[in-house]
């Protein structure tokens, strides 16, 4: 069975990185009839980060992930890994060191001083003797002293570590008996069954360490794959000045969940030239061994590009329900359908089709000096007086194409083009030339509404 996990550390928040991960951790376990479980690496250990998972736990259920089981959490789990630990010290696989701080610190001095990369000498190794008074011991892994350790991952292909370079016999335990961060992972990762392990590539470094783990402890390594960061347009790692950071962030800016996974996916991963994946269609395709080796970049034109397509094929009824997150009630309000048939075109967020029907809604306050310079002409008036006169003359004005048609009869009655009576119109009725299609603006607020905007416009 294939287990993957989503790992975070508690910063108070779902990162949008990490949600990528998890949606990709998520979406390999789903595929494979497996699970998929939440732990919470609170490693200082101080607490029981309760908010920080509530946080997660909201941003999954948001977008619509779910977790198998109970979420872990490592700060009720010191016992496990004591256990662990003196294992592989009855084991003869890891020992303690009752180096101090100073020597440590002396000791580093001189490397650096030789250029030497400052790396723990392996003093306490062996040591059979009787421990320095008073001092507090550390637990330290015996790591391979020479030779290659291959990390074979899915994404990356076999990545090579030359040992000396970047092992050492490390910390598993601290003098006051808590576990340090690889020694955990890895710990965890074997004991709740974990066989696939995607996360950021910022982590690929850890991996050997960890790898130090299982093997001493006899665990079999689970498959990597170390998924490249995203970056923003300049190459860098992406920060909360290239957009937000917070997934529920993306809840407020008015993107659908459905939008962002979508855009999620694409960061890192391809299934030929498809843009538009619904998450039954990622569940069908998605294979980690095609994630892309190299950065991806984030780009919020294209999230808004997807965002728009996924709010033009959310049903009505759906929407008129997102929107009240937004502000906008529209239960009750009798003209909704052609309301939101009118702005779902025309909208890249939720935010912007709240503020866009807000503007239909409600009487412009005031009119777009610009347009008003540039569309407000001298023979203007009398054309919105002939069209109100012609409005008021006709019955049963209900739908969009009853005001089309009106409109049809007064530019025949005149002699003018459809820009003579139109761009007028669309000052009274929104204070400025852009906006859905008048016929639409007219049906939606109704003839008196509409008669009251043209007189607005005519008494200015
Ligand atoms: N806790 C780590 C983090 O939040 C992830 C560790 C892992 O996935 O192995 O960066």
């Amino acid at each position: 069975m294939v287990v993957t996990r989503f790992a975070p550390s508690p910063t108070g928040y779902l990162h949008i990185g990490g949600l990528r991960t998890a949606l990709l951790s998520y979406l390999w376990a789903r595929r494979n009839n497996g699970k998929f479980l939440l732990r919470i690496e609170d490693t200082d250990f101080s607490r029981n980060d309760e908010a920080a998972a509530r946080a997660i736990v909201e941003a999954f259920k948001w977008v619509g992930l779910e977790h198998d089981g109970e979420i872990e959490y490592q700060s009720s789990r010191l016992a496990i890994y004591q256990e662990y630990a003196q294992k592989l010290l009855d084991e003869g696989k890891a020992y303690r060191c009752y180096m101090s701080k100073e020597e440590l610190e002396a000791l580093r001095e001189e490397q650096t001083a030789r250029k030497e990369r400052p790396k723990y000498d392996n003093r306490y190794r062996d040591f059979t003797g009787t421990p320095p008074e008073g001092r507090e011991a550390v637990i330290r892994i015996k790591a391979p002293l020479s030779g290659t350790l291959t990390v074979r991952d899915g994404v990356k292909g076999d990545v090579v570590f030359n040992v000396e370079d970047i092992l050492d016999d490390f910390i598993i335990a601290r003098a006051d008996g808590t576990p340090t961060y690889n020694f955990v992972v890895a710990v965890d990762d074997a004991l709740m069954g974990v066989t696939d392990v995607i996360r950021g590539d910022d982590h690929l470094s850890n991996t050997p360490k960890q790898m130090v783990v299982y093997e001493a402890l006899g665990f079999a390594v689970p498959k990597f794959y170390h998924v490249p960061m995203i970056h923003n347009s300049e190459g860098k790692k992406l920060s909360k000045r290239d957009g937000a950071t917070d997934v529920m962030a993306y809840k407020d800016l008015g993107y659908l969940p459905e939008a962002l996974l979508n855009f999620l996916v694409r960061l890192g991963w391809s299934h030929g030239d498809q843009e538009i994946f619904s998450l039954p269609e990622m569940l069908e395709l998605f294979d980690p061994s095609d994630i892309n080796r190299s950065a991806s970049v984030y780009n919020v034109e294209k999230l808004d590009w997807l965002n728009a397509h996924y709010i033009k094929n959310t049903p009505n009824d759906k929407l008129c329900e997102l929107l009240e997150f937004h502000g906008v009630m529209l239960v009750s309000h009798d003209k909704r359908e052609i309301l939101l048939d009118a702005v779902k075109e025309r909208s890249k967020t939720l935010v912007e089709m709240a503020a866009l029907i807000n503007e239909i809604i409600n009487r412009p306050a005031d009119f777009d000096e610009a347009a008003m310079k540039k569309a407000y002409k001298e023979e203007s008036p009398e054309i919105l007086r002939t069209f109100a006169a012609a409005l008021k003359a006709s019955e049963a004005l209900h739908l969009p194409s009853d005001y089309h048609h009106v409109m049809d009869q007064v530019v025949a009655q005149m002699g003018i083009g459809f820009g003579k009576i139109g761009q007028p119109l669309r000052l009274a009725l929104m204070g400025r030339l852009a906006g859905p299609g008048l016929d639409s603006v007219m049906a939606i607020i109704g003839l008196d509404e509409t008669l009251a905007r043209i007189d607005a416009l005519l008494q200015r």
